[in-house]
């Protein structure tokens, strides 16, 4: 069921502004995701309508009576690339619903691609076709693979072109979906103009949407909610870790406290394993590389316990002291969650205390050995392949070292000797933990030129393999690109 955002009717204006959203020439649906806009109870007939596309792309709700608020642009700051940036806000994105599942969850849809808000500062507002269906296919392809995130329901081109550096390319939006699109840079925004009534109406909206249970708690709500934030986030980099992904941005504006990974700008997958491997253009240092991602999180979580902590004890002192405490606990989730999902990609039931140092080495082998990282651990959890004697197939995949990988494969099989289950019972665990594909950037960049010419078909091919990155198909689609088809830089598109 569709209400109006539940956002504007629990928190005062000063976190978002009403807006009337422009309309738009001639929207057109490009993808729309059908599976998900039945979870959320969405005739896809009605999507398919004019209400169904003034909903859609300009957030007009069919029996909205004239008191409740329409689409809220919301308010947020953020560090970007460290440095702090006190006003940044929903610049052409716009809150648009609620929606109550089935299952009781409430759900909030957001159209990105408005045209100008509040909030646009020196943008137009807009979106292109090339970055909407990006965050189509990888969120929904992250989705697969058990990750959270903001899910894609919908890709619509708006009918004109819209002015960007390689020239006019066709306008889109896309309608996303999320638990919560609250930010560590919303609470910057309430700490840095409003002050801590603030932020503890920001914690109260968000606890009360997200952890309803911590409302039981008392004042230790807000520490709690701190830690639930910090346990998310050390969770959900864990995971993207374990998939090779680079989120590209990691600004404290695009950090959700649902968990969810937010915004998929120049996001992209690796293929051959290094700790370094960036995508974005404008991450010319490095700062958002892959092996960063841990730490970046922490450094995004510290910005967040900034504007909580002083809800933690009237006593500054213990109260810096409750947030440094809890601050401190990272590594450990981290450390904890990453081991426990590389343990699963080698199929390791068994706990082994050398465990970690074997990982790092299998790692540092497929980066001397230059493995495509997704296919590496792949051809591992294949029948017998790393046991058998021939494992030639495996170690062309390290042509960088194929010495290094001998060794590393005889610590592997010494350390499988310690394990109980059953090899086929083992590699079947591994093939369910270790995808045959992932959105390669080769890939992706080629169903999006395509679809920016008007031809789909790539695009729809990608994203119905990725529904089902687990399971074994003869569709080429597992390969790593050659030399020359490597795609190195990603690009934000606004
Ligand atoms: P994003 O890259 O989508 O995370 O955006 C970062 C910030 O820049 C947000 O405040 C956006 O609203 C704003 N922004 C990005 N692109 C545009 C655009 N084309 N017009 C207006 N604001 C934009
Ligand atoms: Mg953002």
């Amino acid at each position: 069921m569709l209400t109006t955002p539940h956002y504007a009717s629990s928190l005062p204006s000063f976190f978002h502004r009403n807006i009337t959203l422009p309309p738009t020439p001639a929207p057109r649906i490009v993808a729309l995701n059908t599976e998900l806009a039945q979870q959320l109870e969405l005739d896809v007939d009605w999507l398919h309508s004019a209400e169904g596309l003034a909903f859609l792309s300009r957030g007009i709700l069919p029996h909205r009576d004239e008191a409740s608020s329409g689409p809220v642009a919301t308010a947020y700051a953020g560090h970007q690339f460290g440095q702090f940036v006190p006003s940044l806000g929903d610049g052409r994105a716009a809150l648009i619903a609620d929606c109550q599942t089935k299952d009781g969850h409430q759900l909030e849809l957001q159209i990105k691609g408005t045209g100008p808000t509040p909030f646009s500062r020196h943008g137009d507002g807009r979106n292109t076709l090339g970055p909407a269906l990006r965050e189509y296919l990888i969120s929904e392809a992250m989705h697969a693979l058990g990750i959270p995130t903001t899910r894609a329901l919908a890709v619509l081109t708006t009918g004109d072109m819209v002015e960007r550096d390689k020239g006019p390319t066709p306008g889109a939006q896309i309608v996303r979906v999320a638990r919560s699109h609250v930010r560590v840079g919303s609470f910057q925004y309430a700490a840095a103009h409003g002050g801590l009534d603030h932020v503890r109406q920001l914690a109260d909206f968000t606890i009360q949407r997200l952890f309803p249970a911590l409302t039981n708690e008392g004042p230790e709500c807000y520490l709690s909610l701190l830690k639930i934030a910090i346990r998310q986030q050390a969770q959900l980099v864990a995971r993207w870790m374990e998939v090779g992904f680079i989120h590209g941005v990691m600004n404290t504006d695009n950090c959700a406290l649902s968990g969810e990974t937010l915004d998929y700008g120049p996001c992209a997958f690796m293929d051959r394993f290094d700790p370094m491997k960036r995508f974005s253009f404008i991450d010319k240092d490095g700062r958002y590389a892959y092996g960063r991602q841990p730490a970046l999180a922490l450094w995004n979580l510290s910005r967040l316990a900034e504007c909580l902590f002083p809800l933690f004890d009237d006593d500054e002192d213990k109260a810096i002291e409750k947030a440094q405490d809890a601050l401190q606990g990272y590594d450990q989730l981290f450390h904890h969650a990453w081991l426990a999902g590389f343990r699963r990609k080698l199929g390791l039931e068994e706990q082994d205390e050398h465990d970690i140092r074997l990982l790092e080495h299998i790692l540092e082998t497929m980066h001397t050995g230059q493995a495509d990282f997704t296919n590496a651990f792949r051809m591992l959890s294949s029948p017998d392949v790393a046991i058998r004697d021939d494992y030639s197939a495996l170690r062309e995949l390290f042509p960088g070292n194929k010495g290094h990988f001998d060794l590393c494969r005889t610590e592997i099989l010494h350390r499988l000797t310690l394990e109980k289950r059953p090899a086929e019972v083992r590699q079947q665990a591994m093939q369910a933990t270790n995808p045959r594909i992932i959105p390669r950037n080769h890939q992706v960049e080629a169903a999006l030129s395509q679809a920016i010419e008007g031809d789909c078909w790539l695009f729809h091919t990608l994203h119905d393999a990725l529904k089902t990155p687990f399971a074994e198909a003869n569709d080429g689609l597992a390969a790593a690109p050659k030399q020359e088809e490597e795609i190195h830089h990603t690009f934000c598109g606004t």
